[in-house]
């Protein structure tokens, strides 16, 4: 299985009723394997060719060959946003248990998209798992995911967190919201994103690049929520507020409030954790932003099945697995996410922070509004 799939990653070939020249369709592949290639930091060799195994821990039937076995339990294959580190217990689990093992191809959301296009029906790819609504809204538009009927996922994900016609579901909760500094901020003064275009936060405010997909679909939920016009005074209310040129990470821009360059900011719960993780007395706490109103803005992690899957059945029932309480809570101990699924808590540090609102305006409208949220943040001068 492993030999045909390296040799068709080297032979890769148009497929009938793609509106595209032969040389145009080899140049884009060759660009996305070059870009994949360059994003995923994986082993040479075998890996080299698109692909890691995780190999079959325990078979379902010790008296079955192997090509039953792969047979009846091939392999599903994921291509995957998300690094190696925070998918490969997961899957590990999901092999133990049911011998089905799992192989995947990691790299960023946008070039393992266009590749999952390029490839179309020839796509070895069963599964697309990637981070933020709007890039699996932007797959799903593109015709590159199915739905799946699953009374399973329908239980364990809530509505706002899957899409309205079941091309993905949200695996793990990402809550982006407010935080600030201990030492120069009383959590008083805080309440609401809105609120940070006040003048009292005047040089004091730190934010993210726009151009990450996380503000886009904050700011697109925000056009949901408020409109247009509210929103860009909102925006252009924070850039006249920054303490300093916007940063590449969150991560950056909770050291510059622990280092005192800026007071505020907004950025993914998680990035917190990790620094709490490292330095328990970082001098930044987190604030759950507009609990008197919409509650905090989430987006999601997520996954859909492919349009072209070979293993669908494989792929539903790795999908569904991750909506279980085991993988739900190992989403929370791998990267201080929150689970999806609201029956199960997340690990302490985590759950230290409190229980809050979330908007449960579905996140779809981080992709629908997406472009719009991107046009607001140009006029609003937000870089
Ligand atoms: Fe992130």
């Amino acid at each position: 299985m492993l030999v045909l799939l390296n040799d068709n990653y080297y032979h890769l070939r148009p497929f009938k009723g793609f509106k595209m020249s032969r040389l145009s369709l080899n140049i884009l592949i060759i660009i996305s394997f070059l870009a994949l290639v360059a994003c995923s930091a994986e082993p040479s060799g075998r890996e080299s060719a698109g692909l890691n195994t995780i190999s079959l821990q325990s078979a379902p039937d010790q008296g079955a060959s192997q090509s039953e076995i792969t047979e009846i339990n091939g392999p599903v294959i994921v291509y995957s946003s998300r690094q190696e580190h925070l998918i490969k217990p997961l899957f590990d689990r999901f092999t133990a248990e049911t011998g089905i093992k799992v192989q995947y191809q990691t790299g960023e959301e946008g070039p393992l998209i266009a590749r999952l296009q390029a490839e179309g029906e020839q796509t070895f790819a069963d599964i697309l798992y990637t981070v933020d609504a709007g890039n699996l809204w932007s797959a799903a538009e593109k015709g590159l995911l199915a739905p799946i009927d699953s009374e399973i996922l329908e239980h364990n994900i809530p509505d706002h967190l899957q899409d309205p016609l079941n091309r993905w579901f949200g695996l793990s909760v990402r809550a982006r919201t407010i935080v600030y500094s201990t030492e120069r901020v009383n959590p008083a003064e805080l309440s609401s994103y809105t609120a940070l275009a006040n003048p009292q936060w005047q040089g004091r405010l730190c934010l993210r690049t726009s151009r990450k997909v996380y503000n886009m679909s904050l700011v697109a939920t925000m056009i949901e929520r408020l409109g247009e016009t509210e929103t860009q005074e909102v925006v252009e209310g924070w850039v006249s507020n920054l303490a300093t040129r916007v940063f590449s990470g969150d991560a950056q821009l909770i050291e510059a409030i622990a280092a005192g360059q800026c007071d505020v900011g907004l950025v993914n719960t998680y990035y917190l954790g990790q620094l709490q993780a490292q330095n328990p007395d970082i001098p930044v706490a987190l604030f759950w932003a507009n609990q008197n109103s919409s509650g905090v803005h989430v987006n999601i992690s997520g996954a859909g099945v492919t349009t072209y899957a070979k293993n669908r059945a494989g792929a539903v029932q790795l999908i569904e697995w991750l909506s279980t309480a085991e993988p739900q809570y190992l989403f929370s101990d791998l990267n201080l996410e929150f689970p999806a699924n609201p029956d199960v808590s997340p690990v302490d540090l985590v759950a230290s922070w409190g229980d809050y609102k979330q908007d449960t305006l579905n996140v779809e409208a981080a992709g629908r509004l997406q472009a719009d949220a991107v046009m607001l943040m140009d006029r609003a001068d937000y870089r």
